[in-house]
C-alpha cells in the first residue's frame, strides 16, 4: 500500500505541473486523460481494497490539483475555478 500513496503523491504533483500544458494544447487529450483515469483508479483502489480512510497527500490534497481525492471530497475541482 505504501506504494500507492507515493504514486498518488507524484500523480497528484504530475496533474497539477501538467494541467496548464494540457488546457492551453501543448499536451494530448489522451495522454492528460489516461493520467487523470489513473490517478482517480489508485485512489479508488486504495480505499476499496485496501481499506484506506483519509487522504494519501502529505497536508491534504492541494487546492492547485484538477482533481481532489475520496477522502477530501472526490470533487471534481477542473472546472470549477474557471
Ligand atoms: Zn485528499
Amino acid at each position: 500500500m505504501p506504494h500507492l500513496i507515493e504514486r498518488l503523491r507524484k500523480g497528484q504533483t504530475w496533474l497539477i505541473a501538467n494541467y496548464d500544458r494540457w488546457w492551453n494544447g501543448s499536451m494530448p487529450d489522451a495522454q492528460w486523460w489516461d493520467a487523470f483515469n489513473l490517478w482517480d483508479d489508485l485512489d479508488y483502489t486504495l480505499r476499496f481494497v485496501y481499506k484506506f480512510d483519509g487522504c494519501p497527500i502529505e497536508g491534504g490534497c492541494s487546492d492547485k490539483t484538477p482533481m481532489v481525492c475520496r477522502g477530501c471530497g472526490n470533487t471534481l475541482t477542473l472546472f470549477m475555478n474557471s
